[in-house]
């Protein structure tokens, strides 16, 4: 098995973490999670242009170029033989000794490494839905940076757990922002509701993709934040993310509590997405 170390690919036995990088100071640094059907890794450049935009947004400067990084990934792919999976790729600020101050000279330490996931048995759950747990958000006020800071989201998640829930969906003084880890949409009378991308949200490329799928499907969207308890008169919902493609909650508990039945429009979507996927691949 192989891992990332700044511009090498190296036996994941030979890897080593400083003490003193900044990421365990202070997760002072940003990751993407890009997936891989087929071998092939699916739009990577929209996740590359997302962690450079996080690192603009933090003044981290990357010091590597896009094709650089994309050579890496798909040479990490290759070695490790990956079909089905995930590769992470982090970026930190880099080693200094422990100061909040950081002095724009540190440079920045990347990593990465692949995990196999199942398609077959997402593709199932997608099949069922999930369960979601409607809980506050916690977070702080800049989620549109990818962060490798996910307090909020990890408390979130385990809470969810707990409430024997697949997912959380955070809401921000009652109006829902998106999941712990995805993106929520609601369907009401054939529109399409999601919250904007502010910095309250990760604009997520499943989030645009699916956007950019109903467009397509002529289905009306309405990009505005919305009450949780809106989410009792829905007629459908789903969340969207690069591990969990479209996925659709058939249950709400905690903060909001409905169920709901698999409906048309999610499925419909998650048609176009499966053949999205396979087009973009097959190019
Ligand atoms: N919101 C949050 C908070 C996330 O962590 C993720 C997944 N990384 C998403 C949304 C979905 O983003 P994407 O579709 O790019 O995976």
């Amino acid at each position: 098995k192989y891992v990332l170390h700044n511009e090498h690919i190296i036996s994941a036995d030979d890897a080593k973490v400083e003490m003193n990088d900044r990421g365990y100071h202070f997760g002072d640094g940003i990751y993407e999670v890009i997936r891989i059907y087929n071998s092939k890794p699916f739009t990577m450049d929209e996740h590359l242009n997302r962690l450079i935009e996080s690192a603009n947004k933090l003044d981290l400067n990357l010091q590597i170029t896009k094709e650089t990084l994309e050579n890496l990934i798909n040479k990490l792919v290759e070695k490790n033989e990956l079909t089905d999976g995930m590769v992470y790729i982090q970026m930190t600020r880099g080693v200094s000794p422990r100061n909040h101050l950081y002095h724009r000279t540190e440079n920045p330490i990347l990593s990465g490494f692949t995990q196999k996931l199942s398609t077959q048995e997402n593709q199932t759950k997608q099949k069922q839905g999930i369960s979601a747990w409607v809980t506050d958000d916690i977070r702080w006020l800049r989620c549109d940076i990818k962060s490798i800071n996910l307090l909020g989201n990890v408390i979130a998640k385990r809470e969810a757990a707990d409430h024997h829930c697949q997912e959380a969906i955070l809401h921000r003084d009652g109006m829902i922002t998106e999941g712990s880890s995805s993106n929520l949409f609601l369907v009401k009378d054939q529109t399409l509701y999601t919250h904007p991308a502010t910095n309250l949200i990760l604009n997520g490329i499943t989030r645009q993709i699916v956007l950019k799928l109903a467009k397509s499907l002529q289905f009306e969207m309405v990009e505005e934040a919305f009450p949780k308890d809106v989410i009792e008169h829905a007629d459908e919902a789903f969340i969207t993310s690069t591990t969990m493609e479209v996925m659709p909650i058939i249950e709400f508990k905690g903060g909001v509590k409905t169920s709901l039945k698999i409906g048309p429009i999610t499925e419909k979507l998650q048609d176009a997405f499966q053949h999205y996927k396979n087009d973009g691949l097959s190019t």
